[in-house]
């Protein structure tokens, strides 16, 4: 036989899938395309042919200022045309972009910004004196950058500029470096399990992606028709991709600002007419119950998109039935960049039926680029059957590898992420997660740690043992519930003040109840599964403190 001469490919597979490839498309492609920030009674339009223009200039201000590759800007803000603009510059001048989630308390604000080690903060101006409660525990912020009206007092003597002037000394133009594609881009931290948060660094290759992905009709599909409510916030998990997703698609931004009620958004909505929204579960919730009250009009939304905790099927169906508008729920986590699959129905499935419930019931199918698998707890690899349970571990292009200065060895299993869920995977791909391995809580989309309330209350004189767990509610779609054993007298109303001070006041229980003894696990951990077995049978009683 005649040797045959080896083949390799001709393409350009040294191209580099960087967010300068983003942004050059979008304001280039879609120029024209649209930033809309809602500012309680109309939208401030601005095209992506201008904020890519001020992408430049921020990143000529920040280089003047000494910001080069690899050092990290912070953002402490609400979803708005200044965070976009940074969304862009940071990254595509080689710097790193923080997204600082601003609803964790200020010591934990003040943990991840000192771990992530950032030089500079922009902050929103409504977000001011928040942040002043954060800056004197910082070690490695210079400068902060203050986007919007404030008076920056509270600061005090850090140095402060102002976003406007920082931007208008600079002209466009500026000249966006040649970057790896596997540099690293954005960082945004998890809420941890064990008290501190863990960060997860996206690269510019994987956000390239996984924007990518997001353009399928299996995920959403967006066109330059399309008009997104990214009601989701941009401080946590990159808002889903979509700012990125949308300088692909051409489909504009609708960014809420502070407005981040049912009233608010819903005006938002009447006024702007966006055909797309994303939002957590409870956001979703809020806006029925609004509706049930006031006339609501979300007439131009062709879908909506819900994730970050299990949706209720009852308020599919109540959008449905009401407005006509199918939501399709979808999976993910901060490690996972999010999006790992979506729950659409599958061919054959007739729209509006019951059967087209049970399927948007699902977590999420798996979406191309992400392998899932499920594994017992000897790591073993389960069937697909839609019946057998286990960890789902997932792998991928834009799931994390590790965490940032933070080794964190059992979070991965043979080179997969332990997404730390519990749930099933049926012959199509479709998954379900049916229980969370974690113990912390989700309330109103935001974590709450039940380790960390626990380790406040162990502190708290007159408390013997503390156990918090998470029991549903209609509102927040779930809330702790803080079980405690106490010596001498039981007074919910002096533990929760006890807590006020020290964590987010919305992380403070007002659902308590006190037992003679917490259960224990064989190896003396508390046993959480007993609690909350107990709390559904009806055997705690559970004291609450307002409504
Ligand atoms: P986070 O990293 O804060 O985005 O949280 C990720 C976690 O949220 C996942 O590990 C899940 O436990 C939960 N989660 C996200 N989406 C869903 C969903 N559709 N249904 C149930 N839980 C979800």
């Amino acid at each position: 036989m005649t040797a045959r001469s080896p083949i390799t490919s001709t393409m350009q597979d040294d191209f580099q899938l960087t967010i300068t490839a983003i942004l050059r498309h979008g304001a280039t492609v879609h120029g024209r395309s649209e930033c809309v920030t809602w500012l309680g009674d109309r939208g401030s339009h601005v095209s992506f042919a201008e904020i890519a223009r001020n992408a430049e200039r921020l990143a000529a201000a920040l280089a003047a200022l000494g910001i080069g590759a690899g050092d990290r800007v912070g953002t402490f803000c609400w979803n708005n045309q200044a965070h976009l603009e940074a969304y862009y510059a940071v990254p595509c001048m080689g710097a790193v972009l923080h997204t600082i989630n601003i609803r964790l308390p200020a010591a934990q604000v003040a943990h991840i910004v000192n771990h992530a080690e950032d030089r500079v903060v922009i902050v929103d101006g409504t977000l001011v004196p928040l942040f002043a409660q954060v800056l004197p525990l910082l070690t490695t912020v210079e400068t902060v950058i203050v986007a919007g009206q404030a008076d920056t007092a509270a600061l005090g003597d850090v140095h402060v500029l102002r976003y406007d002037q920082f931007l208008a000394g600079q002209e466009p133009g500026f000249c966006w470096p040649d970057l790896d594609e596997k540099s690293a881009a954005l960082v945004c931290y998890t809420s941890g399990t064990t008290g501190d948060p863990k960060g997860v660094v996206y690269s510019h290759r994987s956000t390239f992606l996984h924007a990518l992905s997001g353009q399928a009709a299996t995920l959403t599909g967006p066109t330059d028709a399309d008009k997104i409510l990214t009601f989701v916030p941009m401080f946590h998990v990159n808002a889903w991709g979509i700012p990125f997703g949308a300088f692909m698609s051409g489909a504009s931004l609708l960014m809420p600002g502070p407005f981040m009620n049912a009233e608010g958004v819903c005006a938002f909505i009447r006024a702007e007419r966006p055909t797309l929204a994303a939002a957590v579960p409870t956001i979703w919730q809020a806006i029925a119950q609004y509706g049930q009250t006031t006339d609501i009009d979300l007439s131009s939304l062709r879908m909506g998109t819900s994730g970050g905790a299990a949706v209720p099927r009852s308020l599919l169906r109540a959008f449905q039935d009401r407005y006509g508008l199918r939501i399709i729920q979808g999976w993910g986590m901060t490690e996972t960049s999010p999006v790992g699959g979506m729950a659409h129905r599958p061919a054959g499935v007739e729209p509006g039926t019951e059967e087209e419930l049970d399927w948007r019931m699902k977590s999420g199918r798996i979406t191309a680029g992400v392998q899932m698998r499920i594994t017992d707890d000897s790591g073993a690899e389960l069937a697909w059957d839609g019946a057998s349970v286990g960890e789902i571990e997932v792998r991928g292009p834009w799931i994390t590898g590790s965490y940032h200065r933070d080794s964190a060895p059992d979070s991965f299993h043979d080179g997969w992420l332990r997404t730390g869920d519990i749930g099933t995977i049926d012959d199509r791909g479709y998954f379900q997660i049916t229980d969370r391995a974690k113990d912390v809580i989700k309330s109103g989309g935001e974590w709450i740690s039940s380790v960390e309330l626990e380790n406040l209350l162990a502190g708290c004189p007159g408390v013997l043992e503390a156990a918090v767990i998470g029991i549903p509610d209609e509102k927040w779609t779930e809330r702790p519930l803080a079980c405690v054993v106490v010596e001498g007298e039981a007074d919910p109303a002096q533990l929760a003040s006890y807590l006020a001070g020290k964590v987010a006041r919305w992380q403070v229980p007002e659902n308590w109840a006190f037992v003679a003894e917490i259960p224990k696990t064989t190896v003396g951990k508390y046993d959480k599964k007993l609690l909350r077995a107990r709390f559904k049978e009806g055997e705690l009683a559970v004291r609450r403190l307002r409504d």
